[in-house]
């Protein structure tokens, strides 16, 4: 039986394939490092828990209207004004099954098929895929000075007449690069200019180090939210460390959010009132864990940076926020998934190859997980690539001699 051309040539989410190899090997009780996936590993903020407790235990938990409770509504109109210097309406205001069905619902509402979406590298995975799903056409604009940050004049050049929005992420992932004022402003600009979207994926926003302030985009915006190019998506993922919660939200104008209302009427009604009220929780309650989280990580960065650092060969940026560092290891190969492997392989670390961003010769390594196992992980990556380091090394416990170098 058939399955669509369109379906089939959409790829698996390498990050959640990578994650489930690790998942398999630990079962099997191998002693895997997972530099995979991101994903925060603090508990769930007890306002969350209670309040998404005390909605399940009403047992009332019935459909909400599709855009989402009006009480979720109000938090995210909140935050949007302490976070963005933004008053909004709950009309601008859209709830999702997580930042990502925002990002699908967004390209869907706007594109039409041939339709150009500007991405910039290095990418999250999920975007290229989403434009291709709707019928678009990812246009990838890449750096060429060995940085993160594409030039403005090549962003132009990538302009056409069918292009219809830019898409950027700033803390990024997977670079860990945060953008200037100067190129965000830029970037509104043209956009505004042009009469594009702009799509501001601010999932990590919060996630900034060393003192730096963030920038909401709507700062370099003169227009009224109803009339500005930007669309803002956001959610309680890495905020709170929630990513099992599955509530984000994107923030535009009316028209934009009743037509993505229809979307989300007729294909997931809407998202669980029980999560719903999580995110509320986690939106009203105690804010301390989100710098707790900031601070852990920034921690986290200054480790995997100083042992990267110390690693011949390798070359890698200061990441300005989230907990993601993308270094470049082209010294040992221009093919990023055949390093990854041979990491999994012989030193049971889960990476996540720089090809599936579109920066081949670089390895994403997440700095979420624990300094113990930060420290080790690099331990062991030096030891599988490294002629310089020692050729013995304990992984668990077992000793292991390198004999390929
Ligand atoms: N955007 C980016 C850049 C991300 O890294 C992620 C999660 N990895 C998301 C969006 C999706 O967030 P959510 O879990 O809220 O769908």
């Amino acid at each position: 039986m058939k399955i669509s051309k369109l379906a089939r040539s959409i790829a698996e989410s390498p990050t959640f394939a990578l994650n489930e190899e690790a998942r398999i090997l630990r079962e099997r009780g191998e002693p895997v490092i997972n530099m995979g996936i991101g994903e925060p590993k603090n508990k769930t903020p007890i306002s969350a828990i209670l309040s998404s407790a005390s909605k399940l235990s009403e047992g009332n938990v019935k459909y909400t209207p599709p855009d989402g409770l009006p009480s979720l509504k109000k938090a995210i109109i909140h935050y949007t004004e302490e976070n963005y210097d933004r008053i909004v309406s709950p009309e601008n205001v859209i709830i999702s099954a997580g930042a990502k069905q925002s990002l699908f619902n967004i390209l869907y509402s706007i594109l039409d098929p041939q339709d150009e979406v500007i991405i910039l590298a290095p990418y999250w995975v999920s975007y290229p895929e989403m434009v291709r799903m709707v019928y678009g056409i990812p246009v990838i604009v890449t750096p060429e000075d060995g940085t993160f940050t594409p030039r403005m004049q090549d962003i132009e050049r990538a302009y056409s007449s069918n292009t219809k929005a830019i898409i950027v992420n700033s803390p990024n992932n997977p670079s860990g690069e945060v953008f200037s004022d100067t190129f965000i402003s830029e970037i509104v600009d043209f956009c505004e200019h042009n009469g594009i979207y702009l799509i501001m994926d601010d999932i990590y926003h919060k996630l900034v180090f060393d003192q730096r302030k963030w920038m909401p985009a709507y700062q370099f915006s003169q227009k009224d939210i109803e009339s500005t190019s930007i669309i803002v998506v956001n959610g309680v993922a890495k905020l709170y460390g929630m990513t099992g919660f599955r509530i984000g939200w994107a923030i535009a104008n009316r028209k934009l959010v009743s037509v993505m209302n229809n979307v989300l009427a007729q294909t997931t009604s809407c998202t669980s009132p029980v999560m719903q009220a999580a995110a509320e929780g986690a939106l009203t309650g105690m804010q301390n864990i989100v710098e707790n989280l900031r601070l852990m990580f920034q921690n986290n960065r200054d480790v995997i940076i100083q042992e990267l650092r110390s690693f011949n060969g390798i070359r890698v940026n200061n990441p300005g926020g989230t907990f993601y560092c993308l270094p470049d290891f082209r010294a040992y190969s221009q093919n990023s998934v055949e390093i990854s492997k041979f990491l999994l392989k012989k030193a049971l670390v889960v990476s996540v190859p720089g090809k599936e961003f579109g920066m081949e010769g670089h390895i994403r390594l997440s700095f979420a997980g624990s300094i113990k196992d930060i420290r080790e992980g690099i331990e062991r990556i030096k030891w599988a690539l490294d002629p310089t380091s020692p050729n013995e090394i304990y992984i668990g416990d077992r000793k292991v001699i390198r004999d390929w170098l």
